[in-house]
């Protein structure tokens, strides 16, 4: 079958709607952890250090270089 539809022509599934009240915290978590992803790729172990050592500056040190953040 070549088309999804009743016999009325309406859509046979029900498309979901998501109002922007509902969509508000979740683009701020989202936001929030991009934010979160970012320090540690461009800056963390090299600009600033939260964490001890040199496990995340080398874990992340090719997406430092690729993205252009100063490294070394
Ligand atoms: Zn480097």
């Amino acid at each position: 079958m070549a088309h999804a539809t009743t016999h009325s022509g309406t859509p046979a599934v029900a498309l979901p709607v998501i109002s922007a009240a509902e969509l508000l915290p979740w683009a701020v978590f989202g936001g929030l952890l991009l934010v979160l992803m970012v320090y540690f790729v461009g800056a963390e172990q090299g600009a600033t250090s939260l964490i001890q050592g040199r496990e995340v500056h080398e874990f992340v040190h090719d997406a430092r270089h690729l993205l252009g953040f100063p490294c070394h």
